[in-house]
């Protein structure tokens, strides 16, 4: 079980600023720019590659939350990143969005 269902499930601690049947939202512990948050549907599809046609309206909605919660938090500007795989960065096997904002980014990210 990733550490992500555990929040999903209230057995781990965390910032929540958002949640509702289908999709969970809460603060980066570690914390890469003022605002730091992912957003990861309840639903413990794994990474990108493991998304199916099935969870096409569920991956859209994941994209609006984001959207809303990204406003919600007062950002205009801000970097929405999942990363896919080990070299790409991912170290949480929970599918996730992260919400970066609240400072320039540099562009191509490392
Ligand atoms: P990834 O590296 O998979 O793209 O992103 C995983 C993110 O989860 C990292 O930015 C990391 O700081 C964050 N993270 C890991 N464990 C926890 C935790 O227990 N609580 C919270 N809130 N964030 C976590």
């Amino acid at each position: 079980m990733s550490i992500f269902q555990k929040i999903i499930d209230g057995e781990m601690p965390a910032d929540i600023v958002y949640n509702d049947d289908e999709v969970c939202a809460f603060k980066d512990i570690s914390p890469k720019a003022p605002v730091h948050i992912l957003v990861i549907p309840k639903k413990p599809i794994k990474s990108l590659s493991d998304m199916s046609s099935d969870d096409i309206q569920l991956m859209g909605t994941l994209l609006f939350r984001a959207k809303q919660i990204a406003a919600e938090q007062g950002l205009t500007d801000y970097r929405l990143v999942t990363n896919n795989g080990a070299q790409a960065g991912q170290s949480v096997y929970h599918i996730h969005f992260h919400i970066l904002g609240g400072r320039p980014m540099g562009w191509p990210p490392g």
